[in-house]
């Protein structure tokens, strides 16, 4: 039985994430630096990152979460600063949609649109991802039947939910899927674990860690159509 379904990671899969998070960064502090004196100016990158983790710690119970995180650790934020609950959720609400819009400004690989267009003519695409990433917000959209968000689901990969429902969504047996993704633990490990084909997308060249290997391994999404056509 050939392929039906793709599922597809989002980050370092179909895009490099480090530039929009980057912006997405720059742009939450400074409007927190020109909307909430006080609050932000004493924390640089790391401190940042620390502050973070101690939020983390605090809220387990938001860690497929991403999205209501960072508003969590944005109000935190401003509260230390001595702002009222009130404007630190409002703050919150604020600075997190400007790091949204940035984070949503993904520049797709080169050869992206290309195979992706040349794919959905033959099978159902979907995406599925950790992070807050809309694939409807970029023009791969048209190419995509359907997406789900870790924070959406409830849980991230390599947990089973995602991928479960894609197979739900799809209707298709799960050996008619197959899911691309760069992350060897959350996208191979955990669609073997559902019985999902998989592709490893290993842009940078990395030894595979161990464990049963994907299906096939591409180094750029232009060996895709082959690979997947030879899984059938
Ligand atoms: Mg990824």
């Amino acid at each position: 039985m050939s392929i039906t379904v793709i599922t597809f990671d989002l980050d370092n899969t179909l895009w490099d994430v480090e530039p929009a998070l980057i912006r997405a960064e720059e742009a939450q502090q400074a409007w927190l630096l020109e909307h909430r004196p006080g609050a932000a100016e004493a924390f640089d990158h790391n401190a940042l990152f620390e502050f973070k983790k101690a939020v983390w710690r605090r809220h387990p119970e938001l860690k497929h979460h991403v999205s209501q995180m960072r508003k969590q650790m944005l109000t935190e934020l401003q509260l230390a600063a001595g702002y009222s609950q009130r404007e630190a959720q409002q703050g919150a609400e604020a600075a997190f949609a400007v790091f949204l819009a940035e984070r949503h400004r993904v520049e797709l690989y080169e050869e992206a649109l290309g195979v992706l267009e040349e794919l959905a003519q033959r099978y159902t695409l979907g995406a599925l991802t950790n992070g807050n990433a809309d694939i409807y917000k970029t023009d791969a959209a048209e190419y995509f039947d359907f997406a789900f968000l870790a924070e959406d689901v409830g849980a991230s990969k390599p947990e089973p939910d995602m991928f479960l429902a894609a197979l739900e969504k799809s209707g298709a047996p799960a050996h008619a899927i197959a899911h691309v993704g760069d992350d060897p633990d959350h996208d191979i490990l955990g669609a073997q674990r559902v019985g999902l084909r998989t592709v490893w997308m290993n842009s940078r060249g990395r030894a595979w860690p161990g464990g049963t290997p994907a299906d096939r391994e591409i180094g750029n999404l232009k060996e895709l159509p082959a690979a997947i056509a030879g899984l059938g």
